[in-house]
């Protein structure tokens, strides 16, 4: 494979109608490989199974394909990658660079407690990170990173700029749970790692995991990607948008009789603008779609212009 090769996905979560911000999130990411002669990939985030079911998943297909989002090679299952995210944890673990931790949820319910009567940070310290192996007793574990404690995690984001997390604000994360199936933070890192994903083009409310996300990374000593986080989209009224003030499923536009192309103009342009231009076909967006276009403000969904594009 060509290593230059730009590689974007979209990895979506199966539980609930495709949202219309996962349509905008993977149109961008559509857009910037399309643009690149890059790949866009798609990952179904089903590891949460009591939640993630397969009409889910299909709903979030028939989006993709309804708005013409065409994806490269199969959509993987990142339930079924299960293995190999254990495989890194057991890794980290003997680089050194994660533990095993022995707590019970009791133990550490009374350390917050004591840390809140104490008035001291709640943030859970295991008093595993320094233990002797000779020391571990034969009980379940959980398998956590050994994050820096001192200074701060720096992520450069191409939307956000440069944003700072205190390490001190941020606890050694969980990555294997004591049944030995990963968290989510550990699966996405390991995932966008293996498929070569080249940017995480992706919604602000992940930028916080960004951090965690990336000291995996550093960790690991693998190449992060270029982050970009989006503002999420907001209804008419400036608020998040829910099911009050807005339509929220990408097939709700298609029932109101919206036409596909029509959709992804208007939703090229929630979010991201290109100088004046208010009107573009396919071509020009993928021509002309680029990360530092995308705006810092949450773009407001207009039901009259969408209408007007339609038309
Ligand atoms: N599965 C996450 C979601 O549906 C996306 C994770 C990511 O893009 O990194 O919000």
């Amino acid at each position: 494979a060509d290593s230059s090769q730009i590689v974007t996905r979209i990895a979506p979560s199966p539980t609930g109608i495709m949202h219309i911000g996962t349509a905008r999130t993977a149109l961008f990411n559509w857009l910037f490989a399309r643009g690149r002669g890059g790949k866009f990939l798609l990952r179904i985030e089903d590891t949460d199974r009591a939640r993630s079911t397969p009409e889910a998943t299909e709903a979030i297909l028939d989006g993709m394909r309804w708005l013409g989002l065409d994806w490269d090679g199969e959509a993987v299952s990142q339930f079924e990658r299960a293995p190999r995210h254990a495989e890194v944890a057991r890794e980290m673990l003997a680089r050194g660079h994660a533990y095993k931790c022995f707590a019970t949820q009791d133990e550490i319910e009374a350390y917050r407690e004591a840390a809140r009567t104490a008035n001291r940070s709640t943030l859970y310290l295991s008093p595993w990170r320094d233990a002797d192996p000779a020391t571990h007793p034969d009980a379940p574990y959980v398998i956590r990173l050994r994050a820096p404690r001192d200074g701060a995690t720096v992520i450069q984001d191409a939307v956000q700029g440069s944003v700072t997390f205190r390490n001190d604000q941020l606890d050694d994360m969980v990555m294997l749970r004591s049944d030995g199936t990963p968290t989510y933070m550990l699966a996405v890192v390991v995932d966008d790692h293996d498929m070569g994903v080249t940017h995480a083009i992706r919604g602000d409310d992940h930028l916080n995991n960004a951090a965690r996300q990336a000291q995996i990374y550093r960790a690991m000593d693998w190449l992060e990607p270029v982050w970009a986080h989006i503002p999420l989209i907001h209804g008419e009224d400036g608020k998040k948008l829910s099911k009050r003030n807005g339509a929220t499923g990408v097939m709700d536009y298609a029932r109101m009789g919206i036409p596909a192309a029509a959709m992804r103009n208007y939703l090229a342009r929630l979010g991201w603008s290109h100088g004046d231009d208010e009107l573009f076909i396919d071509e020009q967006a993928i021509a002309w779609f680029d990360l530092s276009g995308i705006g810092r403000a949450p773009a407001r969904l207009d039901m009259k212009k969408l209408e007007s594009v339609s038309g």
